[in-house]
């Protein structure tokens, strides 16, 4: 599947819900979902609101989910494959694996003002996890890890100024200490702490057909 390289704000009408993807102009007036009503192009004047298939809503819940971490179809379906093998509920696995990736970590701490800059900071060896340079977006935090912008990166100012600007809320399976640009992984989310308007089980109900 080609990458998707149009702009954000359509992916958010496509899905009719907000996916933050562009960082402080998602909550500002100028988010264009906000003031826009319909999906992008001319169908989806039409089609907003009309009834959907089940194939089709299954699909565009897991399109929603897959936008909102900005990945690809392929890595996506391996983080799904991945949960399946675990212990436990396959759709809390599957979405605790997508929290736990280092540039959502990034993104979540405010580090970076939308997942596609926060994998931007993580590529570019800005961020250590535990003293030690991560430059892996999908690298998967664990318990106790602290996040930290290398000491001396040419992004430390950038990363001070986003995290004073930020608007979305710290999760409270993450600490912060604003002054050190330096995060903590205080536990692992379970599916209460994981604000993510999705339905989960119609993903599973795509990939399982
Ligand atoms: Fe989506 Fe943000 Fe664009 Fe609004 S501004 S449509 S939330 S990407």
């Amino acid at each position: 599947m080609a990458k998707y390289t149009g702009p954000r704000c359509r992916l958010c009408r496509r899905e009719g819900e907000k996916l933050f993807l562009k960082g402080s102009r998602c909550y500002s007036d100028k988010c264009s979902f906000d003031r826009r009503t319909f999906a992008p192009g001319v169908a989806g004047r039409s089609n907003r609101f009309g009834k959907l298939t089940e194939y089709a809503l299954r699909l565009r819940e897991k399109q929603k989910l897959r936008r909102t971490y900005g990945m690809m179809e392929k890595q996506f379906k391996r983080f799904f494959k991945l949960a399946v093998k675990m212990k436990g509920n396959t759709g809390e696995n599957f979405l605790q694996l997508l929290e736990r990736r280092l540039d959502n970590i990034v993104l979540k701490l405010g580090i970076a003002p939308s997942i596609y800059a926060a994998r931007q900071v993580v590529n570019h060896g800005h961020i250590q996890v535990n003293g030690k340079k991560v430059d892996i977006p999908s690298y998967l935090v664990k318990k106790s890890d602290v996040i930290n912008v290398k000491e001396g990166s040419k992004y430390a100012k950038l990363a001070k100024y986003f995290i004073e600007e930020r608007q979305s809320i710290l999760p409270e399976w993450l600490s912060l200490d604003a002054e050190r640009l330096q995060g903590a992984v205080l536990e692992l989310p379970v599916r209460d702490q994981i604000v993510i308007p999705v339905k989960e089980q119609l993903i599973i109900e795509f990939y399982s057909k």
